[in-house]
Parts: structure tokens; sequence; C-alpha cells
């Protein structure tokens, strides 16, 4: 008999959809992971870090879920080499406090600071430098993995690399995580060097696109409500870790400003409603955004946070969308064309993304269950319009599916089987080695039994 203390609970992924019931037990320390797997009363089990996951990934509608954000120590580090021993509740925010004042960087962060390690490696995270850093895994050289049996196995890409590759973006569902080496990178300054360029069609996004290889981070916001000659318009962002000294010329930027008035109507209630997130307001917004950017180059030099997570200056913004939730729908297209195609149907759909970013990625594929590999990807976030939004995303589906895309797992809340086993081919070889270590289906997730994983 153990002390595991099982709490039924409300829990839900960043998109609000769906909302389901667990019994979650919160682990404070490595020994509370063992207890809660003996103690599970033959029940499967889900790993739930800080629920950034927008959709089902972190999820186990009336299972038994593992909250693992108090696992947070840092064990080791060596400050020659920025090889970092942590737990896997430690998030990217965490990193960045402790070891930025000491000149050390997360090799890849999302777009929130608010992800655990843990979910990190769960969804083998990509960031702005895709092209040039790959994804998450490719900076861990040692997992320590609890197993369905009990036991710890370390992993790594040398030891057990199939299940360590299995792990890296395996959604959970080869064991609990319970704490990883990373490797850091050294920056002189927390300060970012951007430059902020208008382009008003998507060849042009690809042309600059295909001149910022000298930037180590990329991304760009994409007005997803024009067609024609316009359609694929935006705002290229492009940056690199200032050197020493530039902390004290950093300018508040417009997103910074930007984020004072969001947080202010988010407060205030006033956004929290799908009738005042329409296409209407949508397009007033798109329109006031891209013009805000004057046309030709613009340089500024920021503070990483607004640069990399200008959406966390907005506490709670998942709200906004109000109590039907909403759907973040991340595609990869390796076809120029099909992203025109992607545009084109959500510009005549009548249904419009409040935000819309687009980035090209480097060449990194990790197959099994990860997202990235090289192409265009686009990630949208839908109010929940109901049946119309699901029918179209399915049609989108099949332009991605038809040209060897991908949907992001971690975004996921609605792909079907079928079209999940047409995006990620090599999910057969992925499953035998998670067979292997979880014969009898102990790690699973809402997501993993729709797409018929577990
Ligand atoms: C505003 C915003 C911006 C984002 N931008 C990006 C981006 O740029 N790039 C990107 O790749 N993603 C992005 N994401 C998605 C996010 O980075 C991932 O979903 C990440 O996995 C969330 O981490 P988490 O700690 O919240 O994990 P959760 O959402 O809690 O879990 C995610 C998955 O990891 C598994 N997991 C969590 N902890 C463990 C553990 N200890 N052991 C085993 N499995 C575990 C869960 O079971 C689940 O399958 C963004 C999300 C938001 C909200």
């Amino acid at each position: 008999m153990t002390d595991t203390i099982w709490a039924s609970k409300e829990l839900a992924g960043w998109g609000r959809l769906p909302v389901v019931r667990s019994l979650c037990t919160r682990l404070e320390r490595r020994s509370d992971a063992f207890e809660a797997l003996a103690d599970r009363d033959e029940q499967s089990l889900a790993a739930h870090g800080l629920g950034r996951s927008y959709g089902d990934a972190a999820l186990l509608d009336e299972g038994r879920v593992i909250l693992t954000r108090r696992l947070d120590r840092m064990l080791e580090f060596d400050e020659s080499t920025g090889w970092l021993h942590c737990e896997a509740g430690v998030s990217i925010g965490d990193l960045i406090d402790v070891f930025l004042p000491r000149g050390w960087f997360p090799p890849v962060v999302p777009g929130t600071q608010f992800v655990t390690i843990g979910g990190a490696i769960g969804c083998n995270i990509h960031g702005k430098n895709h092209g040039h850093a790959g994804c998450f895994g490719d900076h861990i050289r040692q997992i320590e993995l609890l197993c369905a049996d009990g036991q710890i196995v370390t992993c790594g890409p040398e030891e057990n690399p199939d299940l360590f590759w299995a792990t890296v973006g395996g959604m959970g569902l080869t064991g609990l995580i319970l704490s990883a080496q990373i490797q850091l990178y050294p920056v002189e300054s927390g300060a970012i060097e951007m430059e902020t360029i208008r382009f008003d069609s998507l060849d042009e996004f690809f042309a600059i696109s295909a001149d910022s290889t000298d930037y180590y981070h990329t991304v760009s916001w994409i007005d997803c409500l024009r067609s024609g000659s316009t359609m694929g318009r935006g705002v290229f962002m492009r940056g690199r870790h200032a050197p020493s000294g530039a902390d004290d010329e950093l300018s508040p930027g417009l997103v910074g400003r930007l984020s004072n008035l969001a947080q202010s109507l988010v407060d205030g209630r006033a956004l929290q409603s799908n009738h005042l997130l329409n296409k209407a307001t949508i397009r007033l917004f798109n329109e006031a955004y891209f013009h805000s950017h004057p046309a030709g180059v613009h340089r500024s030099t920021v503070a990483c946070e607004p640069f990399f997570f200008p959406l966390d200056a907005v506490a709670n913004w998942n709200h906004i969308y109000g109590d039907r939730g909403f759907l973040q729908y991340q595609v990869v297209v390796p076809e120029k064309q099909a992203m025109a195609h992607i545009l084109e149907l959500i510009a005549h759909s009548g249904m419009a993304s409040f935000l819309a970013v687009i980035k090209e990625f480097g060449d990194a594929d990790h197959g099994g269950l990860s997202f990235p590999c090289a192409g265009t990807t686009l990630a949208l976030d839908f109010p929940n319009y109901g049946p119309q939004l699901f029918d179209l995303l399915d049609r989108l589906d099949e332009i991605v599916v038809d040209v060897g895309g991908r949907v992001y797992l971690g975004k996921d809340a609605r792909l079907s089987a079928e079209n999940f086993r047409r995006m990620y081919p090599q999910w057969q070889r992925w499953k035998s080695v998670r067979d292997q270590w979880d014969p009898d289906g102990v790690f699973q997730s809402d997501l993993s039994r729709r797409l018929q994983l577990t």
C-alpha cells in the first residue's frame, strides 16, 4: 500500500478543447513517480507538464494523470561546457531565469516559456532556429525514463537509441521522463538584434526567407484573410543574440505596447467571447498590425521575451476564445504550392484565424511521431466555429496528406487515425519500439487512443 493521493480534477490543453476530468497526482519528488506507477489501480497513466500542448496529448479522460511540474530540481551544471542535468518539470522559463544571467540560453525555445523539459522532449519542440539548431531532441544526451515495468532506463543517442528516439517526440507514450541532460548554448546577452520586414505576398515571404539564412532565428506573422494578389502578406522577423552590453539599449517595441493593451482587455473580460473574435474584428486587427510596420527593413534591439514569447506577456490569453475553446492547426508541407492552396482555402472559408505564423523549417527530421521536417510550417488559431471548422480542417488535411506533409500532434485535437497514418508513415516502426517497452499500454493519452496508437 502506498501514499499516492489521487484527486479528481478538470484538465484541458491550452486550446481548452476538450476539457476532461481525471484522477491526478502531483509529483513532489522522484520517488512519488514510482509510487504513482505502483498505485494506479491497473489504470493507464498520462504525463502532464504545463499543459501547453493545445489538444488532448496530455489528457486522459476518466483516467489517471501524473502532474510533473514540481519535479523541478536543477541537478548538475558544467559551467565550462554548458551541459545541464535537470528534472523533467523544470520549465524553459526556469532555465532562462537561472542560466541567462550566467551567459547560457536553452538550445531551442518554443513560442512560450511555460513548457516543461518533459513536454519539450515529448513533443520534440522546434523553435525559430530549426534551420540552424534542429529540434529540442538534438540537444539531449541522456534521458532518465521510468518505464512501464517500474525500471528506470537511461537512453540517449548512444545508449538505447531506439528508445531514445521513440521518446523524443513520443508524446509521453514510452514512459515518464524523470530527468534529462541538455546542452545549453553560450550567449553574450539576453538582447536580440531584430529586423522586421513587411512583405506583400507569399512569393515575397519565400524570397526573404531564402535571404535570411545568416539569421539564427526567423519567424513571420501572416494575414490569412487576404486572397488574390495580396494573399500571404505579412511581417517577417529575424534576429540573433546581441553582443554584450546590448541589454542596456532595449526598446519596448510594438509587441510590448500591444501586449499591455491585450492584457487589459483580457483582464476586463472584454475579449472573452467568440462573438467578439469574428472575421470583421480579425480583419481590423490584421489591417492595423500590417500597417503598423512601415515598408522596408527596420532594426531594433529587444529583450528576448518579446522576441521569443510575445504571447506570454498576456496571462491566460487562451481564455479570450470563451467557453467553447479554440483549435490550433499547425502543418508542415514540403511544397510551396500546397501552402498557397491552403491559404486560398482558408481565405475563402469565411473562418478567420486570429493568430497566424509561418516559417520555413530546416532539414532535420527525426521520424517516429516527431513533427518537423523540411518544408514550410503554418500555425493557425481558430475559434471553435463548430462543424464547419472541422470540415475545413478535414479538407486541409487532404492537401497536406497529398504532398507528404503533417499535422503537429502537440497542437492537435481532431486528426483522424487514418490521416495520422498517412502523415506519419514511420508510425509502425515507432509503435514496435514503444510496444517493446510498454506491452500492456500503461502510458496512454486521449490523443493516443484517438489515433489508435495505444
Ligand atoms: C503560446 C504557445 C506557443 C507554442 N509554440 C510552440 C513552438 O514554437 N514550437 C513547438 O514545437 N511547440 C510550441 N508550442 C507547443 C508546446 O511547446 C508543446 O506542446 C510542449 O510539449 C508543451 O509542454 P508542456 O510542459 O506544457 O507539456 P504538456 O502539454 O503537459 O504535454 C505535452 C506532451 O508531453 C508529454 N509529457 C509531458 N511531460 C512529460 C514527462 N515528464 N514524461 C513523459 N512525457 C511527458 C505529455 O504526455 C504530452 O504528450 C506552443 C504552445 C503554446 C501554448
